[in-house]
């Protein structure tokens, strides 16, 4: 499924320049991310399973005929992360993934309730991500950070929980820096969730709820004003909202823009129609990013070159592109200075006669 949806209108040498290009990836979704290779390991260690093992099969399985139909293969996935090892194996060949990319640095969205939620004890889940994002580190030069997010859709025992999770002090895992809200929005209001992001924020979390995916721009001033909201998860909808647009340009308040994901979720009809481009005019800092990359047939590659098309943009204006993830990101200064240089010596190098 992935070829026939990766952007074919870049010019084939910008294809090879965002290959090699280094870059930061901010939203993109852990058992989102795992691709059929994955999966298909995941899947032969537990044979009850009614998920495919063989790549073939799989590649028909991750075909999509709607959205109700990614939701249920999306499930029988996280049925697949049943101990531990699961979730470090998972964390871990992910890395992989985003390194093969020349990802230098991701923030890694988790839902640990779900996974506490089915037995797995805590403490084991912090060691198996901790394992996986050193080894990875150490490994790739991938490096990996956190943020646990509420899932909207299990109401606030699920706040509740991943509150707790990310602010007891004998779990929390040392990668952990932001705090988020996924799932649906529709009848998911955000206020409710205001208590656990104070409580989040208290403990030194940055907050990155996602809003405006498939709810209008009130949703993203309900994560601003309630939820403090310091990154925004899609924003789409903020395309409607002139006033919303210049508080997010005076804030500096990015976007993770995730283009494939908003036309595969139907939040946008077309590409063609995809707001990315009114954002950058309205002066907003914009950073692309693949959300559940394997599952919507793309890559944060395949991400670039569909923004290089919404655009218009060349070599310096895809690095520049990285370097808004870069600077968007949590990164301590030092880390944000390293890749930055990364991202200019490569396309100074790429350009030179
Ligand atoms: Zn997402």
């Amino acid at each position: 499924m992935t070829d026939h949806l990766v952007d074919a209108h870049a010019p084939r040498d910008l294809h090879a320049f965002i290959a090699g290009l280094p870059k930061a990836e901010l939203h993109v979704h852990h058992v989102g991310s795992a691709s059929p290779r994955i999966v298909a390991e995941l899947a032969a260690r537990h044979p009850d399973s009614r998920v495919p093992t063989d790549p073939e099969a799989l590649a028909d399985y991750f075909t999509f005929t709607d959205f109700a139909h990614f939701i249920d293969v999306y499930l029988s996935v996280v049925d697949l992360i049943r101990t531990p090892e699961d979730v470090r194996l998972l964390t871990y060949e992910v890395a992989r993934d985003l390194a093969r990319q020349q990802v230098r640095y991701a923030e890694l969205t988790i839902t640990p309730f779900s996974s506490t939620r089915r037995g797995i004890d805590a403490r084991a889940f912090m060691e198996a991500i901790e394992d996986a994002r050193k080894e990875a580190e150490a490994e790739f030069g991938t490096v990996l950070r956190w943020c646990f997010d509420i899932p909207g859709e299990a109401g606030l025992e699920s706040a509740e929980e991943t509150a707790r999770l990310a602010t007891d002090d004998r779990l929390r895992p040392e990668g952990l820096v932001s705090f988020g809200l996924g799932g649906p929005e529709i009848g998911v209001p955000r206020p409710q969730f205001k208590p656990y992001f104070d409580r989040a924020i208290a403990a030194g979390l940055h907050s990155v709820p996602h809003a405006g995916e498939t709810t209008g721009p009130q949703t993203i001033w309900d994560a601003l004003t309630e939820l403090r909201a310091e990154r925004i998860g899609h924003g789409t909808s903020a395309a409607q909202d002139p006033k919303l647009l210049a508080h997010l340009a005076e804030h500096r308040i990015p976007l993770e823009v995730c283009p494939t994901s908003n036309i595969a979720t139907r939040a946008v009809r077309t590409i063609e129609e995809h707001p990315l481009a009114r954002f950058v005019e309205a002066g907003v800092l914009v950073t692309v990013n693949s959300d559940d990359p394997p599952m919507f047939g793309t890559d944060l590659d395949n991400e670039y070159a569909v923004a290089a098309r919404l655009l218009g943009l060349d070599e310096r204006g895809l690095a520049d592109l990285a370097k808004n993830a870069v600077s968007a990101s949590f990164l301590d200064e030092a880390g944000k200075a390293r890749i930055a240089a990364e991202i200019d010596t490569y396309t100074a190098g790429w350009l030179a006669p």
